[in-house]
């Protein structure tokens, strides 16, 4: 994976250096938050901006390479990613 400096400072400003999953904040962290593919490469994602999402390592790694999860409320498949 590589990713230009510049890539990485436009996500982190599109996120506005929070985690895009469980909007923890990176500036909290003991550590530089992580780039996550949301459509992983083992699925055929690429590095483009819109495949990344700035993550957490707690989230990175319970991700792993799922895209949807059952929602605990409803029972029903929804994707794990959802900026809204
Ligand atoms: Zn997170």
């Amino acid at each position: 994976m590589t990713i230009s400096i510049k890539s990485r400072q436009r996500i982190r400003e599109r996120a506005s250096c929070l985690c895009e999953y469980c909007h923890s904040s990176e500036e909290a962290s003991a550590s530089l938050f992580t780039f996550d593919h949301l459509v992983p490469q083992s699925l055929g994602g690429t590095d483009s901006e819109e495949n990344l999402a700035l993550a957490c390592h707690r989230c990175n790694g319970r991700r792993y390479n799922f895209t949807e999860g059952i929602d605990p409320e409803t029972q029903l498949s929804a994707p794990l990613f959802n900026p809204i």
